[in-house]
Formats: structure tokens, sequence, C-alpha cells
């Protein structure tokens, strides 16, 4: 039977979970003890789709990249651990009471266990009407979040050095530029470092929008930007040269609970959300070829992650670049039937799968291969794909506890590189609030249920990039920032009001690992 059916079945046996926890409850678990994957595998009977030794013993598979995988835990740890510290440090500091001594033992309390100091005047004030707890909540995620740009950004610029090798294999796969656009989900905000692992590169933009559902015209802008580079500056190859713009979308779901974990842009549907990205991408590649007519040069890509274990599927495109719903390499499925291979045989059947995937019948019928550049890149997607399944089995026992939504903080704008680990943010990539608005609804309707269910508010931080070499763009940024800010504050004026919303505002220059730059936004 295969895993898919039988992990249906098992889930069928157990009583659906209640849908309604009374208010609260259920966020109360989620934040302060998740209850692990392995745990709720355990009580669920659950197999893992990759390492049937899960939850008991992790499987090692011989293309795993183990010293990666340590270095990025104590990154994870490092990152997470900042925000995890400060909802029980602000609960200790709410219990020690009015008294004189309140701010200076407040203070001393968050030097210790955040790192970091909380803002003197709303301490000073705590003696009228108690500390605004709310305030220094969203104070604190962004202190916490300067602290972690701070701090990896070192490794950012490590990562820069790593994605020159990226750019030289894109190239050799014959690709000039790609474009990945995922789902805003805070579940997929490792999607570069850890789930696909592909470094910062010059050649790789990213974006993320509410189900994956990204505009159109602003890609072909894009497009254009990368083709006219290649006619003006020969880079990364000459406009002769028959090379390829590549555009992925990411779309996800839930293998433990597919109907309520899944993407909630699309109901929770992963049909629903796989045909809806790979329309937009089939919409983008015939917005090139009828704008830009013949040889246009385009192939498309579609990835689906599931956000329980972080395995991927790749539909793999047939020769004339095609893509269909019912195409694709299952990474867990991959993993698993190559666990006792060594490396070159493993190697070989990462190829052989995608041949297979290339044969497929019914209703994934394609017509033939793709080319050879193109079953490179799938091939090294799922090779690095692997490492994190066992990153997943190995540091949070094959499925993460925090199944849902976690979000720390609502990251708007051009996002940041330096922290870049699942469930730290909800992101919307948004240029205008007016374009902004469906992406920005989708994040405050999460936040409405993980912050102000609870009493909190919603840290929404702004961040944009500015060019250092273009003069006035500095300035520029900074009025862009607080145009945003006023908009988003009229388009949530109760939560505003209510002290429900606080926004945060930053520029960094263009290069990576440049100094984060607070802007106040009055
Ligand atoms: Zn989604």
């Amino acid at each position: 039977m295969d895993t898919r059916k039988s992990l249906a079945l098992r889930r069928a046996r157990y009583a659906p979970v209640p849908q309604h926890a009374p208010i609260g409850m259920a966020q109360a678990r989620r934040f302060d003890a998740p209850r692990s994957g392995a745990a709720y595998a355990r009580a669920e009977g659950l197999e893992h789709p990759a390492c049937t030794t899960l939850p008991e013993r992790s499987c090692r598979h011989a293309l795993v990249d183990r010293a990666e995988n340590a270095r990025l835990w104590e990154c994870e740890q490092g990152i997470t651990n900042r925000f995890d510290a400060i909802a029980p440090t602000l609960q200790d500091i709410a219990g020690l009471g009015p008294g004189r001594a309140f701010a200076a033992r407040a203070q001393e309390m968050a030097r210790e266990r955040l790192g970091f100091e909380l803002s003197a005047p709303v301490l000073e004030r705590a003696w009228v009407r108690g500390p605004d707890m709310g305030a220094l909540y969203a104070e604190a995620v962004f202190a916490a979040l300067s602290s972690a740009v701070a701090r990896f950004s070192e490794r950012i610029r490590e990562e820069a050095a790593a994605g020159q090798s990226l750019d030289s294999l894109l190239v050799d796969c014959g690709f000039h530029a790609v474009d990945i656009s995922a789902c805003s989900d805070g579940r997929l905000k490792g999607l570069f470092p850890y789930i696909l692992r592909l470094p910062a590169s010059t050649l790789v933009r990213r974006s993320a929008f509410a189900g994956a559902l990204f505009d159109v015209e602003e890609d072909v802008r894009h497009w254009e930007h990368a083709e006219l580079r290649r006619v003006r500056e020969g880079f990364p190859t000459t406009a002769d040269v028959g090379s390829r713009y590549l555009k992925v979308a990411v779309y996800h779901g839930s293998s433990r609970e597919p109907t309520r974990e899944g993407c909630a842009a699309h109901g929770s549907d992963q049909r629903v959300a796989t045909e809806a990205a790979l329309a937009r991408l089939d919409e983008f590649r015939t917005a090139i070829e009828n704008a830009f007519c013949c040889g246009a040069g385009t192939d498309i890509l579609l990835i689906g992650v599931d956000t329980d274990t972080d395995a991927i599927r790749i539909h793999v495109p047939d020769a004339k670049g095609d893509v269909s719903a019912y195409r694709y390499v299952d990474n867990a499925e991959l993993y698993r039937n190559t666990l006792g291979l060594d490396a070159d045989r493993a190697q070989l059947a990462v190829y052989d799968a995608i041949r297979a995937a290339s044969e497929t019948k019914g209703w994934g019928h394609g017509e033939g291969m793709p080319h050879d550049g193109m079953r490179r890149l799938i091939a090294t997607l799922l090779i690095n794909n692997m490492s994190q399944i066992e990153y997943v089995a190995e540091y949070h026992g094959g499925w993460y506890g925090d199944m849902g939504h976690g979000e720390r903080f609502v990251s708007v704008g051009d996002g940041f590189p330096e922290v870049q680990v699942r469930n730290i943010a909800y992101y919307a990539r948004v240029d205008t609030v007016e374009e902004g608005a469906l992406d920005l609804d989708v994040g405050v309707k999460i936040f409405r249920r993980l912050n102000v269910e609870r009493g909190l508010p919603i840290p929404m931080a702004l961040h944009y990039r500015f060019d250092g070499r273009v003069p006035g763009s500095r300035a520029r940024m900074e009025n862009k920032i607080r145009r945003v800010a006023a908009a988003i504050r009229g388009r949530y004026a109760a939560l505003a009001e209510q002290g429900l919303l606080y926004l945060h505002g930053s520029i960094q220059d263009l290069p990576l690992g440049s100094p984060m730059e607070e802007v106040a936004l009055a």
C-alpha cells in the first residue's frame, strides 16, 4: 500500500480533533509548550514518509550534509530562542508587582534573559497604571529582530560567497536568472537556507505572496530587466547565448492535517493550491511569449512543500517546458528508496527518479524529458532537500511540533535575509498597501488568532533596501517606509487605536550583510 493511503487510513481510525477549543487554550498550548511532532506521531501511529524508523530512530542518508545541518540548527536556535524568551520574561516582569524598584528590576531581568534593555520611559510610567505590556512586548520583538540581524549578518556574508558557486551552477545549467515566488506562510520562511538549501545569490530573486499568487506584470518587468542586463552588460551571459530565464512557484500542504493545516489562502486544499500556482506560472510564460514573441526562452518550475516534514515534490517539466500537477518526484519517497545506497548510486537514482517521473502515464503524461540543465537543477534541489528531511528528522523528531502558524512578527517589504527560519515571520512583499492589501490582510488575520486573541499586539516590521550607489535612494526609501506605515495604520485603524498594532521601520543598503538602520515612523 502506498504511504499516503496508509497514512490516510491510520488517521481515519482516530476521532477528529475538536475544531473549536476554548479561545486562548489551543494557542496557549502551541506557544508555551508545543507538543513535539514525534509525540504526536507516536500518539497517532503515524509513519514518517521518508524515514520509517521514526520517531524512535533517525535515518542516515549518504547524500546528506550533516555538518551543514549542525550549523543550521545552531542558527535556528540562535534566532528562535531570542523570540521565545520574550513572553515568559514579560510574564515574570508583569508579576513583579508595583513599587519603586519595579523599573530597575524589570530592566535587570530583560538584560539577563533577553540580552537587551526595555524602553526606560515605558517602565518609568508603570507606577501609574501598571506596565504597558503590549508596548513592551512589541518593543522586545523588534529588539530581538535587530539583534538577530546583527548577529547573523556575518553568516549572510559567508552565504554571499557560497552564492557565487550557486550562480555558476545556474549558468552551467543554462539559466541566466531565476525568480522564485513562494507563499507568504511563515512555515515557508526557511525555504531558501533550509528547505532548498540555496544561498543568497545575485541571479536568484525571491518574493512571497499569499497562496504563491505572484504578480505577473511585476515579474514581466523583472524579466525585461534581466534580459536588458544581458544585452547591455553581458551579465551573466551575453544575449546571443541561448540561456533561459526560470520562474519558480512554491506552494505548500500538510501531510499530517491536509484539510486544516494546508495553505490558508486556498482553504487548506492542496489541489487548489497546486493548480492556482501552476495557472499563474502558465500565465507568466504566455505573457512573455505574447509580448516578446519567438524564442523568449522562459522555463517554469513548480515545487510543493510538506510543511510538517519539509520534504518537497518537484513537478518535472516535459521537453516542451510544460508542467503538470500530476507529474512530479516526491522527495520523501525518493529519500526512503535510496536510503541504503552509497553516494554515487544514490545520485544516479535521483536522475532515474526524474526520468521515471517524465514517463508518467495518464493525467500526468508529458512530451518527454526536460533539457539537461533543468534535470541537473532538479537533481540538485532534490539532493539539497534530502539534507533538510534529515534535519527535521534529527532535530525535530521527523515532524514539526508547531504544525500550524506560530509566526513571531509580520515582515513587510524586502524581508530580512539574515533571519530566515521556519515560522519566524509572516512575510508580505508589499510595495504599496493598495496592491499588497490581500497579503497584509491574510497576515493580520493569522495574527488576530496568534496574538490579538491573547491580548498581545501585532508586531509589524517594515524593511526596505536602498541602493547606496543611487543618489537620493536612501531618502526615498525612508519616505516610502513612512508612506507605507501611514497606509497600514489607516487600513487597520481599529487595531492601531486599541494599541494592538505596532510598527517598526528599518532600511538597509543593498550589499548583503549591510547594517540595519532604524527609521523613525513618527
Ligand atoms: Zn500558503
